[in-house]
């Protein structure tokens, strides 16, 4: 039977079975598409990333004896959606089979399987052979219980995988070492440049602008860096260990003005894009590591593994476990309109400013930016949760629903009520002093509540803790912060002065 395979455009998977053997009879499909560029309005190096590395896994599928039919966004026989693309291209092949790798996304499933159930021809779903587990596997592993524990998640993927294990203990003794992972970065020398791939995207992004999709952010057009193949991800991968690894979990929270990258891998667009498998991410760092063991301390590797086997893998299994209701989630029932500048940067609070410039120049922030700068700014100036995934699902290199909405409203904004989270993550100035030089920089004082100078932080923080106390006092994890807000003597200045910020929140 001829049989036509969908693949989307995060699913470069090079060793999917599909790919194990040539067949005249299958065709592959791929298709630069408006309905998803325009779903969300994305960063100009995202649709530059996703664009490039689709035609050079197109490339390299016609390469090794494959047949493909690919459409770029600008060809005039592009349909621009999934249900013309796939009917046209089963009447155009006489196609008896039709076959796709199940998405990640919600919105695409429900879409194939509505494409599906109105062809008629056969059609099938594949797994995409990327992720460690099924898409049920969390939901079944956590049975019965109110709130998914990511730690039992995640030993739990550490036994099944075999990875750091001593036989049935973890190496060295301890599951997690978070408590090792969060210091200030001293030493500017100790710094490495990323390794990028520069190339110069000026065509593709004339095609682009003359398509007249609408995008955020920079882009220099002589020099792209992301990496767009499985070589250059691969040359990343080795390149963070070899050069990053060893000090990857000591900087893991430290925030600096130094460096946008500090010793993050950058390789979440290479896995997310499936170009990467994350157990070979993983596997290739261990044995890195063990070969290295007199250098590079356990804490630095176990770090790195937990985010990748324990929270990604986690964060997909709880959208699957939960969608379609989480997106609408709104535990506070926020609902400001983000500031302005989220759009600009132009903020005098240093580390919004730095966090959202990197993010508009690069697509990229790394996760304490997001988690803490960004994202606690907006969970205590409470912002719709439904504006923050716009923004993060626009704006990173990496953003796709499943891994953007379950890290912003679940782990970031608490919007889920406790699902991701045991307490939301919220701080005063006091933490981001405490990690990095961004207050030294800064045209408020991280020390002040009140007055003209006062760090809106924490003035927000006291804020956010007093219009939630109904939502929050009882858990177990916060009563602390009641206590010391009852004993504050100027409990309604630090309101007062909390209201005016938020009045003129487009200024701060
Ligand atoms: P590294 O620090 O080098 O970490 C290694 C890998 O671990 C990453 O590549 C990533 O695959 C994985 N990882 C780390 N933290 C997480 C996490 N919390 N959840 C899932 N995977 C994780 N990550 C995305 O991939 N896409 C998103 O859209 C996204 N949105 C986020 C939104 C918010 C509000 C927050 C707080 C976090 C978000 N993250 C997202 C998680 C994390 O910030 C990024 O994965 C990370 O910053 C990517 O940079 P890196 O590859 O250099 O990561």
């Amino acid at each position: 039977a001829k049989i036509l395979r969908l693949i989307l455009g995060d699913q470069l998977n090079r060793n999917h079975s599909w790919f194990q053997d040539k067949n005249e009879d299958v065709i592959y499909l791929m298709a630069e598409m408006r309905q998803e560029t325009d779903y969300v309005i994305h960063h100009i190096q995202k649709v530059l990333a996703f664009f490039i590395s689709m035609r050079n896994f197109a490339e390299y599928l016609d390469r090794e004896g494959h047949q493909v039919k690919y459409f770029e966004i600008d060809e005039k026989s592009n349909p621009q959606n999934l249900e013309k693309l796939v009917q046209s291209c089963i009447d155009e092949f006489e196609i008896e089979v039709f076959e796709y790798q199940l998405p990640d996304e919600y919105r695409l499933d429900q879409q194939l399987k509505e494409i599906c159930s109105q062809l008629k021809i056969k059609s099938k779903a594949n797994d995409t052979e990327h992720f460690l587990t099924e898409r049920e596997y969390l939901a079944d592993f956590f049975k019965r219980k109110k709130t998914y524990l990511m730690e039992s998640f995640y030993r739990e993927m550490r036994r099944k995988f075999d990875i750091l294990m001593d036989g049935k203990e973890p190496v060295d003794g301890k599951w997690n070492f978070d408590q090792e992972n969060r210091s200030a970065l001293k030493d500017k020398q100790l710094l490495r440049k990323p390794k990028t791939h520069p190339k110069s995207v000026k065509k593709l992004l004339q095609t682009i602008k003359d398509a007249q999709i609408e995008t955020i952010g920079n882009v220099d057009p002589e020099k792209f860096t992301w990496p767009t193949s499985r070589e250059e991800c691969l040359e990343i991968l080795d390149y963070f260990c070899e050069r990053l690894l060893v000090h990857f979990g000591d900087y893991q929270d430290a925030l600096t003005t130094w460096d946008p990258f500090l010793f993050h891998s950058r390789l979440s667009f290479a896995m997310n894009s499936k170009m990467l498998s994350p157990l070979e991410v993983v596997q290739t760092v261990e044995k890195y590591w063990e070969g290295h063991r007199d250098e590079i301390s356990i804490s630095q590797v176990e770090g790195f593994i937990r985010q990748i086997i324990g929270w990604r893998e986690y964060m997909r299994g709880v959208y699957w476990a939960k969608m379609p209701d989480y997106a609408e989630m709104n535990f506070f029932g926020h609902e400001r309109t983000l500031p302005k500048w989220f759009w600009t940067g132009k903020t005098k609070m240093k580390c919004l400013s730095e966090s959202i410039g990197q993010s508009l120049d690069l697509a990229y922030a790394h996760h304490i930016q997001r988690l803490m700068v960004t994202g606690n700014f907006a969970l205590l100036a409470g912002i719709h949760p439904d504006e923050l995934d716009q923004w993060y699902l626009g704006i990173y290199i990496d953003a796709i629903e499943w891994v953007e909405i379950t890290n912003t409203r679940g782990m970031s904004q608490f919007a889920d009520g406790g699902i991701v989270g045991t307490k939301p993550y919220v701080s005063s100035a006091n933490y981001i002093k405490k990690q990095g030089n961004y207050c030294d920089h800064c045209a408020y004082s991280h020390k002040e509540k009140v007055g003209e100078k006062a760090c809106p932080f924490n003035s927000f923080y006291w804020h956010f803790y007093d219009r939630n106390r109904d939502k929050l006092e009882k858990n177990p994890r916060i009563g602390m912060a009641y206590r010391t807000w009852d004993k504050m003597k100027n409990k309604q200045e630090i309101l007062d002065q909390a209201e005016k910020y938020l009045n003129n929140i487009d200024s701060l």
